[in-house]
């Protein structure tokens, strides 16, 4: 297939002061069409509104998917794009969960490099920025039938990000969810599909009323093994050994997870991944053996945790403190991400010396 470049005449002001998450859009995005049986017309178009028909299928059913990655520029003018091989992969795994075309891999992969090329100066240098990539494919067939669409819109959408918190790495509060769940074991919850998300709200915003950041979530069978926090993965440090729940269909496959455990274990850490058991990290906070609690995931990298709420107590995690583990997989990660230290696992693509 043939990638189509139409530039735009209007470039936007970059945004000036603190950049958040998710709020500034670069002047270009990629997108192609899906129709008769194959995917065409794809191309790199000014950043503009999508047209939709109101009875396009994800507006009621939430056919749809997305992935999150990142490109980041060094002061010397290097780009590198971290592990997006991996977010594509897993992007067709999640359309297939939803019965939606897969797409060639190599060819968005490249539209992608293009894409960021062309929005080159809106890739931001300083410290703790990147480019973030949100990759996403909906079903656009005008038609209220249950079933799978016929015609899908795949686009990329690039914007530079800050430090996903404002508060930057302060420990967070979460909240342990006792009643909601994210995903029950052969449902959605191992793909990164829109309606996750929609569903997860309420629980997050139940924790925040509470005076918490962050809903952590149990498994939906026994409200006793720990799943994930946000949408973040989650690691436990107990006795020295890091725990992070074993992926079992209900847990998203993070990258960063993934990235995490080959740090951990590259440094000699005992990395197990299994049931956790909630209550038993209630029993390590009180009786001492809890280390640290983090989550982890594209956006914030990792998030450390000072102090979660579980059956109407408190307890604090490192005395409220991000713990040493935390800081070394944030020091290696960012490292490996903006070159500051080797790409010893090959994750790093650099698209521009
Ligand atoms: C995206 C996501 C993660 C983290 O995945 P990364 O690939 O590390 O960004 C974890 N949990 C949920 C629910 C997610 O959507």
């Amino acid at each position: 297939m043939e990638l189509k470049i139409i530039k735009t005449e209007n470039k936007k002001a970059k945004p000036q002061g603190a950049l958040g998450f998710g709020k500034y859009f670069s002047d270009h995005m990629f997108i192609m069409e899906y129709a008769d049986g194959k995917w065409q017309n794809a191309r790199i178009q000014p950043y503009q509104e999508l047209h939709l028909q109101p009875s396009a299928s994800v507006l009621h059913y939430a056919q749809g998917i997305f992935e999150g990655a990142k490109a980041f520029k060094t002061k010397d003018g290097k780009i590198r794009l971290f592990r997006l091989n991996d977010n594509l992969d897993r992007m067709n795994d999640s359309a297939e969960r939803l019965c939606m075309p897969t797409f060639d891999k190599k060819f968005v992969y490249d539209a992608i490099k293009q894409l960021i090329l062309i929005d080159e100066d809106w890739i931001p240098t300083d410290e703790g920025t990147a480019l973030y990539i949100r990759p996403a494919m909906i079903a656009t067939e005008p038609a209220l039938g249950v079933h799978a669409s016929k015609s899908y819109l795949m686009f990329v959408i690039v914007g530079p990000v800050g430090a996903y918190y404002a508060h930057g790495l302060a420990p967070v509060k979460l909240l342990v969810e006792e009643h909601y769940v994210r995903a029950a074991k052969g449902g959605t919850g191992g793909n990164k599909v829109i309606g996750n998300y929609a569903a997860s709200m309420k629980a997050g915003e139940n924790a925040q009323a509470k005076g918490y950041d962050q809903a952590m979530w149990l498994d939906a069978k026994y409200h006793r093994y720990v799943e994930e926090v946000g949408a973040m993965n989650i690691f436990f440090v107990m006795n020295g050994i890091v725990y992070t729940p074993a992926l079992r269909g209900s847990i998203l496959p993070g990258i960063t997870r993934r990235s995490a455990i080959a740090i951990l274990k590259s440094h000699g850490y005992k990395v197990r991944e299994c049931n956790v058991d909630i209550r038993k990290v209630a029993e390590a906070a009180e009786n001492g053996t809890l280390g640290e609690i983090f989550g982890t995931g594209t956006a914030a990298v990792i998030s450390p945790v000072g102090l979660f709420g579980y059956k109407g107590k408190d307890y604090v995690v490192n005395g409220g403190n991000m713990g040493e583990i935390s800081k070394m997989l944030y020091n290696e990660l960012t490292g490996i991400q903006n070159g500051r230290l080797p790409d010893k696992h090959g994750w790093v693509d650099i698209i521009k010396e």
